[in-house]
């Protein structure tokens, strides 16, 4: 690519230089980032409708919705967390908020931050959430009126049990809220068959997007409850969204029209792989190489087994080196990992497994990270 002098300063600083391991945003396919740099054209051109209704269709396959609506909205992740709570929750209301890392601390803190109540059934880091403890505090709490759970819990590298603790909060007739961020894409879901209410996710996760498009799994039950909610807004008013997709194949405001066509495309990369089994199986082959090697190294991952994520492994450093310094270390040889984050900042540090990347790019990446951990190891005499 050409660049005028007064560009150049500003690409040296976001050139690629690394290979990315991160928490996202990730590294995106080519095909991806090629569709993202056509002209732009107006949001509501017949064109950008058919794309609008083909992502919208294909991402409805995806996680298996065929009851209620998904949608697309022109904001990252959190603001459809922001969004559950304003429309999905009475003033005053409460929620019961599981917690097993950051991304469940963020959840209760947009509860509080919006007039809410918010119930903590909490865990220590790497542990996930167990369908008894659920239905105990449902029991303790009959009066809350949704559960919120992250899917998978990016600051720790755990997947929660979500088909077990979804059938719970049905037995209690509750809703069900899903911070599906670094899930979706990464991790099945299936929407209708689980008995969820609403689901959300970021493009520049597992999916491989640049960020700036959140994607939203609405039920008609929480639908139908968000039309007779109060003040629920004007930019994340859910009921207005479906309104505006079914009326104008679009948006209320202007769509990240870019990040869209790069879904699209990742969906159809999907579907040349054989369909959502085999881009999953992908996945977990990632995840199990990561994991071994990782094993290999002589280094223990955070989660309890059975519950690692498929799509982010948290390592826990040897006593006397911090995470940090892996993460600066593996940087200098060009491998972005991600830092630890959260509670267990200091003494994890993240691998990433989403978005672009090879098998290959995964042994190179071990390697490394032996090297650097046999480094640290001799620099401190822990060797
Ligand atoms: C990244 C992440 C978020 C935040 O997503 P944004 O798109 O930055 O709003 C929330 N929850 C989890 C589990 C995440 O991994």
């Amino acid at each position: 690519m050409q660049f005028e002098e007064a560009f150049k300063e500003v690409y040296e600083l976001v050139k690629p230089k690394y290979k990315l391991f991160t928490a996202g945003p990730v590294a995106c396919f080519p095909e991806v980032l090629a569709i993202m740099g056509v002209q732009m054209f107006s949001h509501r051109a017949k064109e950008y409708k058919e794309v609008h209704v083909d992502t919208v269709k294909r991402l409805r396959e995806f996680l298996e919705v065929k009851e209620g609506e998904v949608l697309l909205f022109p904001s990252s992740g959190t603001g459809i967390m922001e969004a559950s709570i304003r429309n999905g929750v009475s003033k005053g209301g409460k929620v019961l908020v599981t917690i097993i890392g950051a991304f469940g601390k963020r959840y209760k803190s947009v509860v509080e931050s919006n007039g809410r109540k918010a119930v903590v059934l909490e865990y220590e880091p790497g542990k996930a959430v167990k369908p008894e403890d659920l239905d105990d505090a449902l029991k303790k709490n009959p009066d809350v009126e949704a559960v919120a759970i992250t899917y998978n819990e990016t600051s720790t590298g755990v997947l929660n049990p979500l088909p077990e603790l979804a059938k719970v909060a049905k037995e209690h007739d509750k809703l069900v809220f899903v911070d599906a961020v670094s899930a979706m894409g990464g991790a099945d879901i299936k929407f209708d068959k689980w008995g969820l209410d609403v689901v959300f996710g970021s493009s520049q996760k597992a999916f491989g997007v640049p960020p700036g498009l959140a994607i939203g799994a609405f039920s008609k039950a929480f639908l139908e409850k968000a039309e007779k909610m109060e003040e629920r807004g004007w930019y994340f008013d859910i009921p207005k969204y479906v309104k505006y997709q079914n009326e104008k194949q679009g948006t209320p405001s202007t769509p990240p029209m870019p990040q869209i066509f790069g879904l699209n495309v990742v969906l159809r990369i999907v579907e040349k792989m054989g369909g959502k089994e085999e881009w999953l199986k992908m996945y977990q082959k990632r995840a199990e190489m990561i994991r071994e090697g990782v094993r290999e190294i002589g280094l223990s991952i955070l989660a309890e087994p059975g519950y690692e994520s498929p799509t982010i492994t948290a390592v826990v450093t040897p006593e006397g080196i911090k995470g940090d310094e892996v993460y600066e270390a593996m940087r200098k040889r060009g491998f972005e990992l991600a830092k630890g984050y959260g509670s267990v900042k200091e003494k994890t540090f993240r691998i990433g497994h989403m978005g672009y990347m090879t098998f290959e790019d995964i042994r190179e990446m071990l390697d490394n990270l032996r090297e650097v951990i046999e480094e640290l190891k001799r620099e401190k005499g822990l060797a």
